[in-house]
């Protein structure tokens, strides 16, 4: 997303109204609980369940090596950008 002087306005303004109280933040809620608010939602459903497989972690639905799952092929997430591990930091710092 490009940064326009638009959008920096926007943030601004998004960032006056928090501090004088007038909008909230939306709680951030999981695929879980996503689900319970829309039980019928097959996405949602395959999100919660590759959710709940990965221990809770977005990306570790992204490494999912189980290509016989029935949901590999669905799974969410597979283009997120997986955390590099210290080590593999630290060699690209010095590349
Ligand atoms: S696709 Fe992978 S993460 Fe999703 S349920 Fe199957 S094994 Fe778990």
């Amino acid at each position: 997303m490009a940064i326009t002087p638009k959008l920096l306005k926007a943030q601004a303004e998004y960032q006056r109204k928090l501090k004088a109280g007038l909008v909230k933040v939306p709680p951030y809620k999981d695929p879980i609980e996503r689900l319970k608010e829309k039980p019928m939602s097959r996405k949602l459903a395959i999100e919660a369940k590759c959710y709940d497989c990965c221990c809770f972690l977005k990306y570790e639905v992204a490494l999912c090596t189980a290509k016989n799952c029935p949901l590999y092929l669905l799974r969410p997430w597979q283009k997120m950008r997986v955390p590099k591990t210290y080590d593999e930091e630290k060699a690209n710092e010095t590349n």
